[in-house]
């Protein structure tokens, strides 16, 4: 096994450093910023960036059985007729908004279709079906480039994968692969045996889908470096185009249910967490697989690679994406909208009140942010970091005409016992992480967070998080 650095980890480890999904994060988000926000939010932006793609996100927020790591937004149910009732939801919010685009001529230019959850795969052949063509009714689908449905491994099969794609036009799926070891699975209430993905990515799948993704979950109970090896072989042997990775979060605070996982002893820990990256990293490598991003691997033929060597990958709220910066219009519970670096919307979580506004004919949203100057700078920093390991100073120069050094005077500073360490070089022309550095992305993307900048201390931190959700919690009652 290779031999990790433990002094760096040790000194860099830090709780809650944030993924830099959107910056700034949720938690500094205004309570104040609903319908009507929103609203103007798409009339202020939308005219002015016709020519920008638009990556249309709708969420499904159910699947059929909880899997004990999980803190994603869903509900668990095997009663359809939730499902139903939702989806009755889900088309009056979605003709609030194109209702309202209309009223203003405006037309989206869509590039992109996904639908996540929760489990998309919950709907049944004609809904998937009626949900697709009331999309396709509202704007051109002809320009779509990737059109993803979230797929659950347990809960289709080769002939539903070629209807979603035949009938429903999906070209990219995305699975959640999480571990392929029994007893990983075993305690984390989530069996997929690896010959699942045989019967179902047969050569006819394969044939017709761009893009094969597999989520793998790194922290889950019972993950060894051992066990880790046997299932990046198990990878290397299905050859998924994409492999992403994600850190398990341990909320148990959120998910009360995730204590189940630690009955039979505890969690790794992020040494351990470091070994399990250390040899997805070496395997992937050397199976031919690219590093194309913080927690991305692709292999050197897929949309994805090509999207990172071209300056056009984006990492968001779904992970790495192609299609250079990612404009999220969604529809659904929970989900996010982000307007280019300009604002950020964010839908209800809970059901009762996504359907209460709907009702109301308002658009379901309950908090949101208009970035400033200072905030799209910092955004475009973590976002660089995170997507291609570098900050590029001419990058910054072009777009928003600052001297990247005399700009981010005292970030640079903070950055020289990185520099000591080996993590970040730092030359004429920009920023560069290096290989030991790509590990330490999250504290080195924390440099630039003007928020919760890395000397901010653990209490701190919690109680910025804590009035949040304070906030989340008033709001819900006063509805
Ligand atoms: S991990 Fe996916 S399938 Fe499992 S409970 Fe969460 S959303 Fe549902």
């Amino acid at each position: 096994m290779a031999k990790l650095n433990t002094d760096l980890i040790k000194k860099y480890h830090q709780d809650l450093v944030f993924n830099y999904a959107e910056y700034p994060t949720k938690d500094h988000w205004s309570f104040d910023c609903k319908d009507n926000f929103y609203k103007n939010a798409l009339l202020d932006w939308l005219p002015k960036n016709k020519d920008k793609k638009i990556f249309f996100y709708v969420h499904i927020p159910f699947c059929e059985q909880l899997c004990w790591f999980c803190t994603c937004s869903k509900f668990i149910t095997k009663d359809y007729e939730r499902v139903k009732e939702y989806l009755s939801y889900l088309f009056r919010e979605i003709d609030i908004l194109f209702n309202f685009l209309q009223k203003n001529n405006i037309t989206l230019n869509v590039g992109t279709v996904f639908f996540g959850g929760g489990s998309p795969t919950i709907l049944n052949r004609d809904d998937l079906k009626s949900l697709v063509d009331k999309l396709k009714s509202l704007f051109d689908w002809s320009k779509i480039d990737f059109f993803t449905v979230e797929s659950d491994p347990r809960r289709v099969d080769e002939e539903r994968l070629i209807y979603n794609h035949e009938v429903c036009g999906a070209n990219r799926i995305s699975f959640g692969m999480q571990d392929f070891d029994e007893e990983v699975q075993r305690r984390v209430n989530r069996i997929q045996p690896s010959y699942l993905f045989d019967k179902i990515l047969t050569p006819k799948v394969r044939k017709v889908y761009k893009e094969i993704a597999f989520d793998l979950l790194i922290g889950q109970p019972g993950q060894t470096p051992e066990g880790m090896e046997k299932t990046c072989d198990e990878i290397l042997r299905l050859k998924p185009t994409l492999v992403q990775l994600s850190l398990m979060a341990y909320k148990p605070w959120v998910a009360k249910y995730q204590v189940q996982m630690v009955a039979e002893g505890p969690l790794p820990d992020f040494l351990e967490r470091k070994n399990l990256l250390e040899v997805i990293h070496r395997k992937l490598k050397a199976g031919g697989y690219v590093r194309t991003g913080f927690e991305c691997y692709s292999l050197p033929n897929s949309p994805m690679t090509k999207a990172f060597k071209e300056g056009e990958a984006h990492y968001g709220a779904s992970g790495h994406q192609t299609g250079g910066r990612v404009n999220f219009i969604a529809v659904g519970s929970s989900s996010m909208s982000n307007l280019g670096n300009d604002y950020y919307v964010q839908n209800f979580y809970d059901l009762p009140s996504y359907k209460k506004a709907i009702d109301e004919g308002h658009l379901p949203c309950f908090r949101g942010l208009k970035l400033n100057m200072d905030d799209k700078i910092r955004q475009h920093a973590t976002q660089q970091i995170r997507s291609y390991f570098k900050i590029d100073y001419a990058n910054f120069k072009d777009q928003f005409n600052i001297d990247f050094k005399d700009y981010f005077n005292e970030e640079i500073k903070y950055l020289d016992e990185m520099v000591k360490d080996g993590l970040v070089i730092i030359k004429e022309d920009g920023i560069f992480l290096t290989e030991i550095g790509q590990d330490f992305t999250q504290n080195i993307m924390n440099i630039f967070d003007k928020y919760d900048p890395p000397n901010k201390t653990y209490k701190e931190r919690l109680e910025t998080i804590k009035k949040s959700k304070k906030a989340q919690a008033d709001i819900l009652e006063r509805l």
